[in-house]
């Protein structure tokens, strides 16, 4: 037996076997030089890569049927491997530069797909996109490089890795995982709160997850932020009475369901949901939201990503405005007249989307970088299919928009331009829409704290991004595992700055919420109520624990907490 001692980032107890998740290698493609006798050589390899690359793809298109939208590209892949003026020229440049297969292909890619992306016709402009998916695969054989494949993954087993790409983070919906034992991520991280909403015991922060060996008995015990090795029959009994005890607890909280948040003294709270899929708002439901504060569409995008390495086709193919579109539809419908908040993308930072739609900057600062609402408003395209996608879908129920990073004024009213185009391009299409959809913005960083008064008169509501407000008030990396102890959300610089965004919306007449996992934990949402905040979202399993600790306090009791915490 052996115990290892993390921090707990998802609470729960799991257990089963060690799954070890193996590295992803970066994938570098390497120059070198050949010598002339080599050339041959170098020429059958590409050749060879690009049948094989073929062959994959024919095999791919035998089950889809004639209309099929992924048949098309496939087909424009065919014909592109056999080109033969793409073929001949990378040939002559291996020849008459003497440089390896690998490197030649990168060059030529590059130079077509270039070639087609300034053609100035938006058809090409697209093929340059598919041109480099295909060209990349051939790559990848080159290099005998293979992406891990999720469905490697057996269920039930518990998941120890050093670390997981927030892109990888959608194994989690798709496998039936007992547990995560990591050596990397925060208590804030994503990968906590992709954890916290499927349930999933996690505990981050651990060293030496190499004495786990792979399908070892795991217990993760996501309350005390322990992960045990191979443990004593003693101590599996007495986890499974810990399961018992936990599932007792979880029954009395049922007696919240169907019931409003209410204080002792009976002021009324309202308790939204935050989801990274479609499909989670059936769980916020089964838990008694009152809406969804925060939908992370982000996670959307990368689940489409991670579909499309698989099968092949562009950013804009994959999260196209119709697939947005019905994801969006269904959250709406399903909650009905509930408010549903809708996140625009807030992609970069440390949710990098693999798309070569997206520009690659190779930030030294991602999270001072191209990320959330300066993203979207670099990237107006993508931005504008999102609008479109949101405005389409309002007609099913009753959406909010909301804007993640802002920091000005002029960030808000350039989006209110951007909408009202999108909106004018529906009524010209003659597509139905809610012209009235409020859009309000995340408070994720001092600058919009401070500036909040500012921020108000240009925005419908407020939402305290508290994940982020203490990343960047404190200068500290939420995903970084060796400052994790000085991430505090209840710095004093934090606390103020959320009870002046909360004052200036009071001012302001507008209604303010909290989204970051301060809401969902009881001692820090305790706080947040105490400062006049009434809307918390968070993972919905936390829905219920949270109604039950409202339920233990009159108003006055929360106030004079939150008052003290201020000093
Ligand atoms: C936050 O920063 O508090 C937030 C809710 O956004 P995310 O966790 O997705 O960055
Ligand atoms: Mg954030």
């Amino acid at each position: 037996m052996n115990i290892l001692f993390g921090i707990s980032a998802s609470s729960g107890i799991g257990m089963g076997k060690a799954f070890i998740l193996p590295e992803e290698r970066e994938r570098i493609i390497p120059q070198t030089a050949i010598l002339p006798e080599e050339v041959e050589n170098e020429k059958q390899r590409f050749r060879d890569a690009t049948q094989t690359v073929h062959a994959q793809i024919e095999n791919q298109l035998k089950p889809l049927d004639a209309n099929n939208l992924q048949r098309v590209i496939f087909e424009t892949y065919l014909l592109m491997l056999t080109d033969p003026v793409f073929i001949k020229d990378v040939e002559d440049y291996i020849q008459n530069k003497l440089i390896n297969a690998e490197q030649a292909l990168k060059i030529k890619t590059t130079e077509y797909a270039e070639k087609l992306r300034s053609s100035g016709n938006d058809y090409l402009a697209e093929r340059s996109h598919d041109i480099e998916d295909v060209f990349d695969r051939v790559q990848n054989v080159l290099l005998n490089y293979k992406q891990f494949d999720i469905e490697k993954i057996p269920d039930d087993c518990v998941i120890v890795a050093r670390a997981m790409k927030t892109s990888n983070v959608i194994i989690l919906g798709k496998r039936r995982i007992a547990g995560l034992a990591l050596t990397e991520g925060g208590v804030s991280s994503h990968v906590a709160i992709i954890a916290k909403s499927y349930g999933i015991p996690a505990v981050v922060g651990l060293e030496n997850i190499s004495q786990i060996p792979e399908g070892a008995e795991v217990i993760v015990d996501g309350d005390q932020g322990e992960v045990i090795e191979s443990p004593e029959l003693a101590i599996i009994n007495e986890y499974k009475t810990k399961i018992k005890t936990a599932e007792k607890q979880r029954q009395k909280l049922k007696v919240f369901f169907g019931k409003p948040a209410l204080t002792e003294d009976g002021t009324e709270f309202k308790l939204y949901a935050n989801i990274s899929s479609p499909e989670e708002a059936q769980l916020a439901l089964d838990e008694g939201a009152d809406g969804i504060g925060l939908f992370r569409t982000e996670f959307l995008f990368m689940n489409a990503l991670h579909q499309l390495n698989d099968e092949g086709g562009s950013l804009s193919g994959a999260v196209s405005e119709e697939f947005q579109y019905e994801a969006y539809r269904q959250v709406l419908q399903l909650m009905g007249e509930k408010p549903v908040t809708i996140r625009t993308l807030d992609a970069g930072g440390d949710k990098l989307l693999d798309s070569k739609e997206l520009p690659d900057l190779n930030e030294k600062n991602p999270l001072m970088g191209l990320r959330a609402i300066r993203l979207s408003l670099f990237s107006p395209k993508i931005f504008r299919t999102q609008l479109r996608a949101l405005y389409r879908a309002s007609i099913y129920g009753n959406l909010r928009i909301m804007l993640p990073l802002v920091t000005d004024v002029s960030q808000v009213d350039t989006v209110r331009g951007i909408a009202k185009g999108v909106q004018l391009s529906l009524k010209s299409d003659g597509i139905p829409f809610r012209a009235d959809v409020p859009i309000g913005i995340m408070i994720e960083n001092s600058a919009a704290a401070i500036c909040s008064d500012c921020l108000a008169p240009h925005s419908d509501f407020f939402s305290l991004g508290t994940n982020d407000l203490t990343q960047y008030t404190i200068g500290i990396d939420r995903e970084n595992p060796t400052v994790a102890p000085n991430y505090n959300e209840f710095h004093l610089a934090v606390l103020r700055l959320i009870d002046t965004t909360i004052r200036n919306a009071k001012k302001a007449n507008i209604p303010i919420s909290a989204c970051g996992e301060m809401a969902g934990r009881k001692e820090s949402a305790i706080i947040l109520a105490g400062l006049g905040i009434r809307q918390l979202s968070m993972t919905p399993k936390q829905i219920p624990v949270i109604k039950e600790m409202l339920s233990q306090f009159t108003m006055q009791e929360l106030e004079n907490i939150s008052t003290n915490s201020l000093f």
